[in-house]
């Protein structure tokens, strides 16, 4: 059975005008294959009910908050099947628990584990079109979970891998992905496509056109994805499985992340397994860690600093004062407000100059570097957050990216 499965984002699902703009494009898609369907929440309403959880505190009990914040795709997935009833189609609504979503019991960063793909089968052999709930996943012991903000990029891609669809459209409010996220740099350039490996490091890096799990699911299961919009007809971007042997660009995109926070362990003592003893408890909670650099030491102390986000702060505080045993430190640095931009390209593998590049257009705007880290195809520069949109605007024109 040849499956497309169609995503849509919260925008796409934002009205119900924009519904039946849905419905059609479901309805048109059907002479391509069997489509099977994947719903955000209505544009705003995650954010509602995120708001709604807190009114009672800041920290609201972890089961209840996935349980109410998953509830907005319920709404859009019945809505989006209403509406394709209305077009004279078979349609049926299934949440997380109704296809065997099964994720770890990580609340608001849960990782898929399996799902039952005979429910979506057999919904098609019924003749109806399933429209499974984005975003939400149930545990072993049948509690929801969610998997992080934009996280129904990842239910897709994860049942497209599963069904072994033909492929994964994600249908959203931009017509594909662009050298910079368009809203920051109007004269950004849509591709026609883009490497696995560069898309990989621009959703790690904050570009949040795709979830970062969505691109590494496509990419261990070899799933074909195309990100394309839902307002105006066109091809989208395809993520390429492939290098383009024709790419001739240095660098790709730049994608930047906000709500960053620095935390510096300042005069730790330089023995063997500070790194590690620093850094596996924060791991084991589940916590991402992004630029990392120790400082050469001085007198057998150095300042070991790392980024996360801001929103594992409290989390990587209690993990440092309570389980990191063993390790001595000065004192605890931890400063908000700070922003990544990232520069990747494949191109980069074979240019020489292009951090200097950078580095000298940041400098001629006054504009201060506070952490450096590269890696093969990616330089992610660490600086002030209130300096961050500028950033990008002035390396995409260092780099010619724009039109
Ligand atoms: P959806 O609700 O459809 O999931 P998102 O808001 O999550 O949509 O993602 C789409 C947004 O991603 C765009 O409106 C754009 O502002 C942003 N974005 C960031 N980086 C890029 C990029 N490189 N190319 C295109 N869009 C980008
Ligand atoms: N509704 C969720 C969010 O706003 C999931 C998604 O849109 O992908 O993050
Ligand atoms: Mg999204």
């Amino acid at each position: 059975m040849e499956t497309i499965v169609l995503k849509f984002g919260g925008t796409s699902v934002g009205s119900t005008d924009r519904i039946s703009a849905v419905a059609n494009l479901i309805h048109a898609a059907s002479s391509e294959a069997f489509p099977v369907v994947v719903v955000s929440a209505m544009s705003g309403e995650t954010n509602r009910l995120i708001d709604l959880a807190q009114s009672f505190g800041a920290e609201p009990n972890k089961r209840e908050f996935d349980a109410l914040i998953s509830t907005g795709e319920k709404v859009s997935a019945s809505l989006v099947a209403i509406a394709l009833n209305h077009l004279g189609l078979k349609a049926k609504s299934l949440s997380a628990a109704q296809v065997g979503m099964k994720t770890t019991a990580q609340f608001s960063k849960a990782k898929i584990l399996e799902m039952d793909n005979e429910i979506i089968f057999q919904t098609i052999k019924d003749g109806y079109i399933p429209i499974v709930t984005g975003f939400q996943g149930i545990t072993d012991t049948g509690d929801i979970t969610t998997m992080g903000r934009g996280g129904s990029d990842t239910t897709a891609v994860a049942i497209a891998a599963s069904i072994k669809s033909k492929r994964c459209d994600i249908y959203t409010d931009v017509d594909g992905i662009y050298t910079t996220d368009p809203r920051i740099a109007p004269d950004a350039k849509k591709l026609d496509s883009i490497c696995m490996e560069e898309m990989l490091e621009l959703s790690g890096q904050g570009a949040k056109v795709i979830q970062i799990r969505a691109v590494e699911f496509a990419n261990k299961y070899k799933v074909l994805v195309r990100v394309l919009s839902s307002f105006k007809p066109g091809s989208g971007t395809l993520i390429l499985h492939e290098e383009n042997g024709m790419e001739d660009a240095v660098i790709t995109g730049i994608a930047s992340q906000t709500d960053q926070t620095k935390v510096t362990l300042h005069g730790v003592a330089d023995t063997p397994g500070i790194a590690s003893g620093i850094l596996s408890p924060i791991s084991d909670a589940g916590i991402d860690v992004d630029v990392i650099v120790q400082n050469v030491s001085v007198s057998n102390k150095t300042d070991f600093t790392f980024t996360v986000a801001t929103h594992d702060r409290a989390e990587v505080e209690t993990v440092l004062k309570e389980k990191m045993h063993g390790i001595l430190y000065d004192e605890l640095i931890i400063e908000e407000a700070i922003g990544k931009v990232s520069l990747v390209g494949v191109g980069m593998r074979s240019h020489a100059g292009i951090a200097s590049t950078a580095f000298n257009a940041l400098a001629d705007a006054g504009i201060n570097i506070q952490m450096i880290s590269t890696s093969e195809i990616k330089i992610t520069i660490v600086i002030a957050e209130t300096q961050l949109e500028e950033a990008v605007r002035i390396l995409h024109k260092a780099f010619n990216l724009g039109d």
